[in-house]
């Protein structure tokens, strides 16, 4: 297993449930070429990894050493397949997702979550080996956890999933993964859509909705976000308290609703916090647009590489 040459340029996927960016970067982290393209979801996991090749051949240029696809779901890296996912993408799982992109490209190919992707730009520089504990909160509740340099990623890739702590909040009800009483069930965008209209609030189709509610006094969409900030902020405390992390970053769509949101979350997170530890807050990503991409072509420099699949007869 070589590592790509480190001034040869990579090519960064990032798959998501209803598009792919794919990026060229070179050694700088310079972008030198983008594209983006719908994901064919519904269309099955063997068209999806088409949809990446073709990403990835739209920014090819000579040179072109590797690819790192960050991807939805719970993705091994070492073995370049989709652990479990969602429907989201109709058939993900158990995808040889790293072989099949090889195989379609002839380049080796790295893969990882995408969240933990993007995580991985978060720290600062190459020297910064400060503990980092990353949440993404958006439809679904994902984070990444990195110690010393190194991006944990545990049994079968799952680490880093905090969606699934349990949270007094959430008591009761049903999770995403089969559970009851997680984190996500109370605190990911449609489950804050939901507790607004369980606690009498007009039933919404969306966050933003809600969030619009709250702006103009509504106490229902007041409560459901503060709800959903709070459960956040104790569990990531928590965390806190238990892995005494250097940066705490809080990504995804929901905490960008504002103001109310935000505060709610580093005040139960403060609150959590152990004497030793006051001072520390999270923060908002440094990454912008970028991070997924970039954090995609990072991922050959570190992780196993996965080559094209041989065909024919075995000797
Ligand atoms: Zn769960």
């Amino acid at each position: 297993m070589t590592a790509p040459h480190p001034d040869a340029p990579v090519i960064g996927l990032d798959l998501g449930g209803t598009k792919i960016a794919a990026a060229l970067v070179g050694s700088d982290g310079t972008v030198l070429a983008r594209h983006t393209l719908p994901t064919p979801a519904t269309r099955g996991a063997e068209e999806v990894l088409d949809a990446l090749a073709e990403a990835a051949r739209e920014v090819w240029a000579p040179g072109t050493t590797a690819i790192g696809v960050a991807a939805a779901g719970v993705i091994d890296p070492v073995t370049g397949t989709v652990t479990s996912a969602t429907d989201t993408i109709r058939g993900w799982a158990g995808t040889a997702l790293a072989t099949g992109l090889a195989t379609r490209t002839g380049l080796p190919v790295a893969c990882d979550n995408d969240v933990r992707a993007a995580a991985a730009t978060e720290p600062d520089g190459p020297d910064d080996d400060g503990t980092l504990l990353y949440a993404a909160v958006g439809t679904g509740v994902g984070g990444a956890v990195a110690a010393a340099n190194r991006m944990l990623h545990g049994a079968a890739g799952i680490a880093g999933h905090l969606g699934h702590l349990p949270s007094p909040e959430a008591d009761g009800l049903p999770c995403t993964c089969g559970a009851t009483g997680h984190l996500e069930a109370v605190a990911a965008g449609p489950a804050i859509t939901a507790l607004c209209a369980r606690l009498g609030g007009e039933p919404a189709d969306r966050l933003q909705a809600v969030a619009e509610r709250a702006a103009l006094g509504d106490p229902h969409a007041t409560a459901a976000i503060t709800l959903g900030a709070r459960a956040t902020g104790r569990v990531l405390g928590g965390l806190a308290n238990a892995l005494g992390p250097h940066h705490v970053v809080v990504a995804g769509g929901v905490p960008r609703i504002g103001a109310l949101y935000w505060d709610a979350l580093c005040a139960a997170f403060a609150a959590e916090l152990m004497p030793p530890l006051h001072g520390l807050r999270p923060r908002p990503p440094r990454g912008g647009a970028d991070a997924a991409v970039l954090g995609a072509a990072a991922l050959p420099r570190t992780l196993p590489l996965h080559k094209p699949a041989t065909t024919g007869v075995p000797s």
